[in-house]
Protein backbone atom coordinates (compact mmCIF):
# COMPACT_ATOMS: atom_id res chain seq x y z
CA UNK A 1 0.00 0.00 0.00
CA UNK A 2 2.80 2.41 1.09
CA UNK A 3 3.92 2.30 -2.38
CA UNK A 4 0.69 3.81 -3.78
CA UNK A 5 1.92 6.36 -6.40
CA UNK A 6 -1.68 8.20 -5.98
CA UNK A 7 -0.67 8.23 -2.33
CA UNK A 8 2.71 9.09 -2.57
CA UNK A 9 1.95 12.21 -4.85
CA UNK A 10 -0.80 13.34 -2.19
CA UNK A 11 1.78 13.23 0.82
CA UNK A 12 3.91 15.48 -1.42
CA UNK A 13 1.23 17.91 -2.47
CA UNK A 14 -0.44 18.35 1.08
CA UNK A 15 2.56 18.58 3.48
CA UNK A 16 5.06 20.27 1.04
CA UNK A 17 6.06 23.53 3.03
CA UNK A 18 3.14 25.69 3.06
CA UNK A 19 3.19 29.20 2.55
CA UNK A 20 2.80 30.48 5.92
CA UNK A 21 -0.70 32.38 6.84
CA UNK A 22 1.77 35.41 7.17
CA UNK A 23 3.24 34.99 3.86
CA UNK A 24 -0.18 34.86 2.37
CA UNK A 25 -1.35 37.73 3.79
CA UNK A 26 1.36 39.68 2.30
CA UNK A 27 0.74 37.38 -0.63
CA UNK A 28 -2.43 39.00 -1.34
CA UNK A 29 -1.89 42.22 -0.42
CA UNK A 30 1.35 42.63 -2.76
CA UNK A 31 3.26 43.90 -0.14
CA UNK A 32 6.02 40.92 -1.03
CA UNK A 33 8.87 41.70 -3.00
CA UNK A 34 9.53 39.84 -6.65
CA UNK A 35 12.06 37.49 -4.97
CA UNK A 36 9.67 36.53 -2.07
CA UNK A 37 7.06 36.10 -4.31
CA UNK A 38 8.60 33.57 -6.72
CA UNK A 39 8.49 30.59 -3.70
CA UNK A 40 4.89 31.27 -3.20
CA UNK A 41 3.71 31.64 -6.28
CA UNK A 42 6.18 28.45 -7.07
CA UNK A 43 3.89 26.52 -3.73
CA UNK A 44 0.56 27.97 -5.53
CA UNK A 45 1.22 26.34 -8.46
CA UNK A 46 1.13 22.74 -6.73
CA UNK A 47 -1.29 23.68 -3.60
CA UNK A 48 -4.97 23.59 -4.09
CA UNK A 49 -5.13 24.31 -0.44
CA UNK A 50 -2.74 27.66 -0.28
CA UNK A 51 -4.62 28.49 -3.81
CA UNK A 52 -7.88 28.94 -2.29
CA UNK A 53 -6.73 30.46 1.23
CA UNK A 54 -5.33 33.20 -0.97
CA UNK A 55 -8.39 33.28 -3.24
CA UNK A 56 -10.26 33.97 0.21
CA UNK A 57 -7.51 36.54 1.33
CA UNK A 58 -8.06 38.72 -2.27
CA UNK A 59 -11.15 38.97 -1.54
CA UNK A 60 -10.96 40.00 2.02
CA UNK A 61 -8.15 42.52 1.10
CA UNK A 62 -10.84 43.89 -1.80
CA UNK A 63 -13.54 44.27 0.40
CA UNK A 64 -11.40 45.90 3.61
CA UNK A 65 -10.03 48.40 0.68
CA UNK A 66 -13.30 49.28 -1.07
CA UNK A 67 -14.53 50.18 2.69
CA UNK A 68 -11.38 51.75 3.11
CA UNK A 69 -12.23 53.96 -0.84
CA UNK A 70 -16.06 54.62 0.85
CA UNK A 71 -14.99 56.02 3.90
CA UNK A 72 -12.17 58.01 2.66
CA UNK A 73 -13.82 60.05 0.11
CA UNK A 74 -16.63 60.51 2.86
CA UNK A 75 -14.01 62.14 4.55
CA UNK A 76 -12.68 64.31 1.96
CA UNK A 77 -16.20 65.41 0.52
CA UNK A 78 -17.80 65.80 3.93
CA UNK A 79 -20.80 64.11 2.16
CA UNK A 80 -21.74 61.16 0.71
CA UNK A 81 -21.27 60.50 -2.71
ZN1 LIG B 1 0.18 24.83 0.48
Amino acid sequence: MLKNPIYAVKCTVVFWNHASEYALEQYAMGKMSEGEVAPVEEHLLVCPHCCERVAWLDDFVESIRSAARATSRVAATGHKG
